[in-house]
Formats: structure tokens, C-alpha cells, sequence
């Protein structure tokens, strides 16, 4: 069986601590891999080398990272099939899928190529007789992300890309679901001429997340998966000092309005409901249609859609709508809620539970499930599923409807479909939650705009990518600087405008 490694110094290292996790074909059922959990000590060890490496690096002028990052584009892009072959093989998602995954990461790298204009700081001519006061954006030095199993290329590149071009050092540890594509980027990152220490991927589990969030060199932590974890990595990373930023779970509405296209409003659910078998933070799992009329005839909509879906292996290829999920465990914990909704009363309008694929019965996979009539009390509700089950909530008017979303604890995306502009106006002005769609399902921002929810989908003031990016993983220094050509007077004990 294969064994994974860490990535230390610009080499592939075999764990020491003597704890391996499995890594699953999801499809099969196989464990294909073990891959290495890194003890304290390890983690400590690479954060002394990365801290080595990270001056020369932080002194290395921006246009030679932009550099780097440049050549980085480009090697990722010559080994696409590779890497959404080994991302399909880990996270089960269809290749289509992995190559947009990793797509969505690239252009952050290429975002941050611009690193030279995000750093450019600022200048004040003047500020007072012969002083000029100006502002830099200095590296924070060692910086770390953790990060969870349902983007294994995208979000690892969201992490790395900024801290990188800013400067840093950057220590990742990926999920140990789905580890080998973080590698392969390790290996691209030394390719792309970025110089060995300055990356480091520590495998692992929680051992190593304290290690990282415990040890004292290391300056800013940014975080994305549940929300538990996202809670106590924010408050432990922030008690000990430390710059935090962690993005946690979601449960996303699309409010359907009475005048929207409601074919259009079925397709985009579909997509976004069951698409990557609803592993995805920005997925919908709640459709809230207003009036019974709307929900009526969006349901009717619905149901062939959905019973239409083909759910296979990534081996399929383009036959495939969706995939299995990513553990046994994952399976189970779907299948419970799916009964929990049954039991507290919600109608199961398409029944997945059944669903079996001949010769891959070991595989996770998860048939779709749609529910009609759930309401707020409803664990299937107010939990996030994480997988292919979406939930209609019925609203009579679209004040109902917009306080489901803004009342649901989580508030990282969510949607408004309609033809008025001003309830669309209206709904985006209001609505407490980070990234908000009009017609469009999935909102996620590009890399020059930034991504992040509100409520218990995001904690910390920063959000991923684009400016916000360049802000966390730098700090400010302000100099104000006179020449003595420019000093009039001797000492000063007052405070005073400058003239
Ligand atoms: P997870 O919280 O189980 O794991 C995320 C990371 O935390 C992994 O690297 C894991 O090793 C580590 N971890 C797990 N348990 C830990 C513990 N007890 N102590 C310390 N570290 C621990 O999340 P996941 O299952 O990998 O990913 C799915 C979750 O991520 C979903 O809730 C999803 O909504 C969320 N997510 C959020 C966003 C966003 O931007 N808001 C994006 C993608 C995924």
C-alpha cells in the first residue's frame, strides 16, 4: 500500500510519529493509501526550518514572487488531468468537477502574480515641515492553514498563494482525507523556483493543529471546515496571540419568488443542491419558494430533474452527475438525518435511500433526496448535511422568507431568484450573510473579490482571496521620517498639529 509523506524543506519526508489515518477510494470502499500524522515534535521541527528560510524569502523583492507565482500558473495547468485524476481518486467528486476545484485555486495563484501592486503600501508627501510619513506591508513571518477534505486543491491554493506572495513562510496541513493533491502542489510550488522551507504540508490530525496553533513562531492561522472546529481553532489560535481567521459551516437558502423563472430556479437547484453530492460550503440545501402556487409548481419541476440524476464513479466520465461521499461515516451520518426528517414529519418527495450501484457496493454513495413541508424545528433544518438532500421550507410572503434565511445560524451564502429588481435590491441590502446570488445559485466571488460568510460560517475580521488576503497575511508599519534640513525647533513635550 502506498504511504503518503510530509513535505519538509523541499522534500517528500516519511512520518516518524508511528500514526497513520487511511485514505479511502471513495468509490470502492478501498483504503488505497495511509498517510502519516504529524507528532508535535515534527511540527515544531518544520516551523523551526520554515522560519529559517522565511527572511530570505520576505526579502526577495515582490516582482520575483509574482514570479513564482507566475511559473506556478503554469505547471498547474500543464498537470490538470493529473491533478483531477488524483483529487477524483481521494475525494470521489466527478473529473469535470476536480478540474474546476483546482481551477478556482489557480486563479488565486494568478491573482497573486499582481503581489508587487497589493504591496505597494503608502506615501505622504509633506505630512509636515521637511516629513514624509509612509506605510508598509511587512510578511507576518510564519503563517499556517488548515484545511478540510471537499476542496483539496482550491483551498490549500487560497491559503498558500497569499501568504506566499506576501512574503511568508506557510506551513499547510491539509485534510487527511484527501492529502496527495496538496502534495503534488508542494512538488509544483519547489518546480515554480519557490526556494525549500518556505512551504511546509504537515500531515495530520488534531495533534498537529494544536502543535500549529500552540507554537509560538507562528504569526497568523487561517482556517476552513466545520464550525466546531472553527470555533475552538479561533479561540485557542487567538488566545495564544495569534492573527486567526476560520471559516466554518453553512446551511444555504434560495428564496424563490412567485415571478421567477421557474425552470431556471429548478436547473440552478439541482446544480447547486446536488452537485459534488452537496459536499460543498456554498451548496444549496434549502429552497424556501414563496406562496404554495410557486412551491407547487417548483417541486413538479423538480422531481423528474432529480430522479433524472446519474450518481457514479469518477471513472464514468462524463456520465456522471455526482459522486459518493467522502467516508463510510459521512454516508451514515446523511442516512440518519435523512431519517430523522422522515420521523419529525417532513414529506420525502424524492426517496434516495435505496439507491445501490451495481459493483460498487462498497462505495459511499448516496442517492438524492428531496424534502417538502420542513420547518425550522427540524433537525434536517437546522443541521448542516453535508450531502445530496435538499429541503423546501415554505414561505407565504417574501418577509417570511427572508427571515428564514437572516434567523438560520449559519450565513456564509445564499440566494434571492426573481425578475424585480427591487425585491432583489432589497434582499441583498438586508440579508445578514456574507455572499449573496441574484439568479445566479452559487455566489462564490473571484479571486480579486473576497470570500467569506457572517454569523457561524466565519469567524475573525479578514476574508480568503483578493485584497482582504493580502491584509491578513501582512502587517502595517507606518514611518515618518524628517531630515535635519527639515528640524526648526529643539525638543517638543506637547502633542500639535503639524503645519
Ligand atoms: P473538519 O472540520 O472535520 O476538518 C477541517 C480540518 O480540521 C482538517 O484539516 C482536519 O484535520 C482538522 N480537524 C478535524 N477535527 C479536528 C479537531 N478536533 N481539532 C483540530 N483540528 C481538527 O471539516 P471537513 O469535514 O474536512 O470539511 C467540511 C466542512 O468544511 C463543512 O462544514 C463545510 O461547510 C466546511 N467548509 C467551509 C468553507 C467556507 O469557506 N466556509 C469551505 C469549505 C468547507
Amino acid at each position: 500500500m502506498q504511504e503518503l509523506t510530509h513535505w519538509i524543506n523541499g522534500k517528500h519526508v516519511k512520518g516518524t510519529s508511528g500514526r497513520f489515518a487511511d485514505v479511502f477510494n471513495p468509490a470502492t470502499g478501498e483504503v488505497q493509501a495511509r498517510v502519516p500524522l504529524a507528532s508535535k515534535a515534527e511540527l515544531d521541527a518544520a516551523v523551526a526550518d520554515a522560519a529559517k528560510a522565511q527572511p530570505k524569502w520576505g526579502a526577495t523583492n515582490p516582482q520575483k514572487r509574482g514570479r513564482v507565482m507566475m511559473a506556478l500558473v503554469g505547471l498547474i495547468n500543464r498537470d490538470m488531468d493529473k491533478l483531477a485524476e488524483a483529487l477524483s481518486r481521494e475525494h470521489g467528486k466527478t473529473i469535470p468537477d476536480a478540474k474546476g476545484d483546482i481551477q478556482r485555486g489557480l486563479e488565486v495563484i494568478e491573482f497573486c502574480i499582481g503581489a508587487p501592486q497589493m504591496l505597494k503600501g503608502e506615501f505622504t508627501d509633506a505630512a509636515g515641515p521637511g516629513i514624509d510619513m509612509y506605510s508598509m506591508r511587512q510578511p507576518v513571518g510564519v503563517a499556517a492553514g488548515i484545511t478540510p477534505f471537499n476542496f483539496p486543491a482550491m483551498i490549500p491554493l487560497w491559503k498558500m498563494g497569499p501568504a506566499l506572495a506576501c512574503g511568508n513562510a506557510f506551513i499547510l496541513k491539509p485534510s487527511e482525507r484527501d492529502p496527495s493533491v496538496p502534495l503534488m502542489l508542494a512538488e509544483l510550488c519547489k518546480e515554480a523556483g519557490l526556494p525549500d522551507g518556505v512551504l511546509q504540508v504537515i500531515n495530520g490530525d488534531k495533534e498537529s493543529v494544536d502543535a500549529i496553533l500552540d507554537n509560538p513562531t507562528i504569526a497568523a492561522v487561517g482556517f476552513v471546515g466545520s464550525t466546531p472546529i472553527a470555533e475552538y481553532i479561533y479561540g485557542r489560535g487567538c488566545s495564544n496571540g495569534k492573527r486567526v481567521q476560520c471559516f466554518g459551516g453553512a446551511k444555504n437558502h434560495m428564496i424563490i419568488m412567485p415571478d421567477a423563472d421557474l425552470d431556471l430556479a429548478a436547473d440552478a437547484l439541482v446544480g447547486a443542491g446536488y452537485g459534488a453530492a452537496g459536499e460543498r460550503c456554498m451548496a444549496i440545501s434549502v429552497a424556501v419558494p414563496v406562496g404554495d402556487k410557486t412551491a407547487d409548481a417548483l417541486i413538479e419541476r423538480l422531481i423528474p430533474r432529480i430522479e433524472k440524476l446519474k450518481v457514479g464513479p469518477y471513472t464514468a466520465g462524463n456520465d456522471v452527475d455526482y459522486g459518493p461521499v467522502v467516508t463510510a461515516a459521512a454516508k451514515a451520518n446523511i442516512l440518519k438525518l435523512v431519517q430523522s426528517g422522515v420521523d419529525q414529519g417532513a414529506k420525502l418527495v424524492v426517496d434516495g435511500r435505496n439507491f445501490n450501484l451495481q459493483g460498487y457496493e462498497n462505495g459511499y454513495f448516496v442517492g438524492p433526496h428531496l424534502f417538502d413541508h420542513v420547518t425550522t424545528d427540524m433537525d434536517i433544518y437546522r443541521k448542516e448535511i453535508f450531502g445530496p438532500v435538499l429541503s423546501t421550507v415554505r414561505a407565504k410572503t417574501y418577509e417570511e422568507a427572508l427571515g428564514y434565511a437572516m434567523d438560520h445560524e449559519y450565513g456564509n451564502g445564499t440566494a434571492i431568484f426573481t425578475r424585480d429588481g427591487d425585491t432583489a435590491r432589497d434582499f441583498a441590502n438586508r440579508v445578514n450573510i456574507g455572499m449573496i446570488g441574484i439568479n445566479v445559485p452559487i455566489p462564490v466571488p473571484l479571486a480579486y473579490h473576497t470570500f467569506g460568510g457572517w454569523k457561524k460560517s466565519g469567524f475573525g475580521d479578514l476574508n480568503q482571496h483578493g485584497p482582504d488576503a493580502f491584509r491578513f497575511y501582512t502587517r502595517t508599519k507606518t514611518i515618518t521620517a524628517r531630515w535635519p534640513s527639515g528640524i526648526k525647533e529643539g525638543s517638543a513635550f506637547n502633542f500639535k498639529a503639524m503645519d
